[in-house]
């Protein structure tokens, strides 16, 4: 295998020369191209090609996991928890399947409370720590479970970050049994936490992909186009693209109207990269309560075209995941 062929775009420090053979592959440090890099002695020391035993671990504790997808949005605020919230209770309506949502939203936890229990608590129990349920088949861990007040900030750097993302992954207990959907709400944008997941779920054969999430809006669409180079460079697999807060539909008048200025970017993205674009949601005030009030849209609302559509994008994840 050639030099080139060897190389993951992840494995190459941003100092490395053109030809580096990646950190992780055997030639790391011993070819011509590596004289002179600041990187030369720690990769041919093997340092660079030992594995992290928590690898090793994380994939046998996430092994009764079924199937594993990860929300990313470019941008805050576009609804990317929603989605994630929505999705996961969306999925939980069958009660034939065991759904977990996992934030990792460090340092802006919001699922507990769109979840409706942000004043639980998390406990350690002796198989790891056990995830608060929201229904019997519906679960959640987050970083807000284990803060001792709402009001508490979070002012945590990279590694104490990267630290509570392996603990996430390692010592959560989700369950007797296999657990068929695990869903992981990120930050927004291309940070610690997500190069953290991507390297700890690299060897998990359950990491289905991910989902993006964006609004019609091209500032939106441009800090997407940065995620996209993000999953390319870290090979992380495209279920698809939600765009939320497509259009507003008057509840009174039931007259459609354009929010956000929508050109042809979405489609055009979709186009380039072949990524399917899974579902528009509308701008609906319900979904914004529900969430608020950490209420069950599905329970207060279930004839709403947003219930709908939402049910639609569940059957949508579920037929990716089984064809992958
Ligand atoms: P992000 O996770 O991307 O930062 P959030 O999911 O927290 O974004 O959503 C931002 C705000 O927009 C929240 O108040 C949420 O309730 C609201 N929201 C999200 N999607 C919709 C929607 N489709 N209709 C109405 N409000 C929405």
């Amino acid at each position: 295998m050639s030099t080139a062929e060897n190389q993951s775009d992840s494995d190459v420090p941003a100092d490395a020369p053109h030809a580096c053979p990646g950190t992780s592959s055997n030639l790391a440090g011993q070819v011509s191209a590596c004289a002179g890099c600041p990187n030369q002695s720690i990769c041919s020391s093997g340092e660079t090609r030992r594995i992290d035993p928590a690898l090793v671990e994380i994939a046998q504790r996430l092994s009764s996991v079924k199937h594993i997808i990860l929300v990313l949005s470019g941008k805050g605020g576009v609804g990317k928890t929603t989605v994630s919230v929505m999705l996961a209770r969306a999925l939980a309506r069958n009660p034939q399947l065991r759904v977990a949502l996992l934030d990792i939203d460090i340092c802006g936890p919001s699922v507990p409370r769109a979840l409706g229990v942000e004043n639980e608590q998390v406990h350690p129990s002796g198989s790891g720590w056990s995830p608060v349920y929201v229904s019997e088949n519906l679960s959640a861990m987050s970083v807000g479970f284990l803060l001792t007040s709402l009001e508490q900030a979070v002012i945590w750097k990279g590694p104490r970050k990267d630290n509570m993302i392996k603990q996430f992954l390692l010592d959560v207990d989700w369950g007797e049994g296999e657990l068929d959907y695990l869903i992981v709400d990120t930050p927004p944008g291309t940070s610690d936490e997500h190069l953290s997941v991507v390297n700890y779920l690299k060897n998990v054969a359950s990491l289905s992909g991910c989902i993006l999430v964006t609004t019609p809006q091209e500032i939106s669409l441009q800090d997407v186009r940065k995620e996209i180079s993000f999953v390319k460079q870290t090979n992380l697999n495209v279920l698809g693209i939600v765009e939320n807060m497509s259009i507003f539909k008057c509840g009174k008048c039931h007259k459609e109207s354009q929010i956000f200025p929508k050109h042809h970017g979405l489609r055009e993205l979709c186009e380039t990269n072949q990524y399917e674009l899974l579902s528009s949601i509308p701008i609906d005030p319900s979904i914004a309560k529900c969430c608020d009030d950490g209420e069950d849209l599905f329970d207060i609302y279930p004839d709403s075209s947003t219930a709908k559509v939402y049910l639609n994008l569940a059957e949508k994840i579920q037929e990716k995941c089984q064809l992958k």
